[in-house]
């Protein structure tokens, strides 16, 4: 039977990822916040249309809004590892990377009761060693590498990769990896980002980011038998008038096409299974 699924994913970053690149002052600390007004406006939507997903929150935002990220859980959504603040975790230590992991995985634990069993790391820049602890600590999945648009794999412990250019693979391990890209992606696309040396544009015409996710949907739809198409939103990005209405565009076209909507976890299962 051939299946096609969408795993819709919100990183409720709110301002974790702002203050993580320095940016501290009232204004974007204040832009993050509006991660928690959108975060209802999207359980709304998905709960009319009946989709479970996933949403990653870093620890420190756990602790920020534990009523916002209740309300996650109590909707029926999955909550995934984010790390504890947003700090990328190839720019941690070991050690730092292990206790915030663990760190985080407990706070979600208060509020549903078991461990996650999915991690995405900050910016999607894992360290050389965070599939190790993934392995090590029992995750299922992991949801930051770009090797495969539609097709999960399992993730690879001690690649070796010298600067010279030559890489030698090391072995696969038990944790999925369910791929994710920047294109499909809402920040790089939507957010206007001035930092010190550099400018990303952001703020592109939802129309044209549409028509590329859906025809993504579609070319998986036509080339496999069976496939899973992974988007990222983050809360204060999609949460904006027309950006909701891009997700619900999106939700309707690929409904449309005969996609079913689960939450990664039970992706990661049902890949397992297959
Ligand atoms: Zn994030």
């Amino acid at each position: 039977m051939p299946k096609h699924i969408a795993c819709l994913t919100f990183d409720f970053d709110a301002m974790s990822g702002l203050v993580s690149r320095g940016l501290t002052t009232p204004t974007p600390v204040s832009r993050g916040e509006f991660g928690a007004v959108a975060v209802p406006r999207i359980l709304n939507l998905l709960e009319k249309h009946t989709i479970p997903s996933t949403f990653f929150i870093p620890g420190v935002v756990l602790e920020t809004y534990p009523d916002v990220s209740r309300s996650v859980h109590h909707a029926g959504h999955e909550i995934g590892n984010h790390g504890w603040t947003h700090v990328p975790p190839a720019n941690l230590t070991p050690e730092e990377e292990e206790t915030a992991l663990l760190r985080s995985s407990e706070a979600i634990a208060a509020i549903t009761g078991r461990n996650p069993t999915g991690y995405r790391s900050a910016s999607f820049d894992l360290s050389p060693v965070t599939a190790q602890l993934l392995s090590k600590h029992g995750f299922a999945y992991e949801s930051s590498m770009m090797g495969h648009d539609h097709s999960p794999y399992r993730l690879r412990l001690g690649d070796v990769v010298d600067p010279s250019g030559q890489v030698t693979f090391g072995q696969e391990c038990d944790v999925i990896e369910m791929p994710v890209s920047w294109n499909l992606d809402d920040f790089p696309h939507f957010e206007f980002l001035r930092m010190p040396n550099s400018i990303m544009p952001g703020l592109a015409p939802a129309d044209a980011v549409l028509e590329n996710w859906i025809n993504d949907f579609r070319y998986m739809c036509e080339t496999e038998e069976w496939g899973v198409l992974t988007f990222t939103f983050h809360p204060y990005v999609i949460g904006r008038g027309h950006r909701m209405i891009f997700l619900q565009r999106l939700i309707e076209a690929i409904s449309d096409m005969g996609g079913v909507f689960m939450n990664m976890n039970d992706a990661v299962l049902e890949f397992r299974g297959k």
